[in-house]
């Protein structure tokens, strides 16, 4: 629904600002916009959507393992829909069976992410795209969704390794996106207004985590 809309008002923006960038050039006399400036330009006019490549990972420590396009919605964010929260899942079942559940088209749901009890960490979904993580649209439309291997009932199964990959990561999406190191902006899916989700579950020690986010975030990159 509307996917055709939105791509036709594209096209009309793309006209624009294509003349808009004529125009200051010629204004400017010489075509002095160095190429990636102007590539810089597109890329930032809203309606056009960023360049991709298949396989490309939007942070450098994850596997590219494509998730069921049924389990997410293309979009083209921070410019159509501001990125401001990380929501926390824990997958109840191990990676393997949450990278077969989110490849399944029937399944209508899908994480961005997925830390691994060992510390290795899956993209599955573009940040650029709304994947069908929180169960509520608006969360689903600014946040990034992140899974971690695990049950909600075992605490042993959120080991040291997950937590400080599943900081780096985070620390990463808030620094790209200006998302503050909280608890207002970094929540659990049982904190999405509407769901009967529990995960993270009382098990997942919050503390711990924002204080590994913040050190991977003020750290060396
Ligand atoms: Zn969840």
């Amino acid at each position: 629904m509307g996917q055709g809309k939105a791509s036709k008002d594209g096209d009309r923006k793309v006209g624009r600002r294509a003349l808009l960038i004529g125009g200051t050039a010629a204004a400017a006399g010489t075509a002095l916009l160095a190429r990636d400036e102007l590539a810089r330009l597109w890329w930032r006019t809203p309606g056009v959507e960023k360049p991709r490549k298949e396989g490309e990972v939007d942070y450098a420590g994850a596997r590219w393992v494509a998730a069921s396009e049924a389990n997410w919605r293309r979009a083209d964010r921070p410019d159509d829909y501001g990125i401001d929260m990380v929501v926390v899942h824990v997958t109840q079942g191990s990676f393997d069976s949450a990278v077969k559940a989110f490849q399944d088209p029937g399944h209508r749901a899908a994480a961005h992410y997925i830390v691994g009890q060992d510390g290795h960490v899956a993209q599955m979904i573009r940040e650029l795209d709304v994947a069908y993580h929180a169960g509520n649209r608006d969360y689903n439309e600014r946040s990034v969704g992140i899974e971690h291997e695990g049950f909600v009932d075992r605490p042993q199964d959120f080991t040291d390794e997950m937590y400080e990959a599943s900081a780096r990561l985070t620390a990463r999406i808030c620094a790209r996106y200006d998302i503050p190191v909280d608890r207002e902006h970094i929540v659990g899916h049982v904190e999405v207004p509407g769901t009967d989700h529990t995960d993270p579950g009382r098990h997942w020690e919050w503390d711990k985590y924002l204080r590994l986010i913040r050190r991977a975030r003020t750290g060396p990159a």
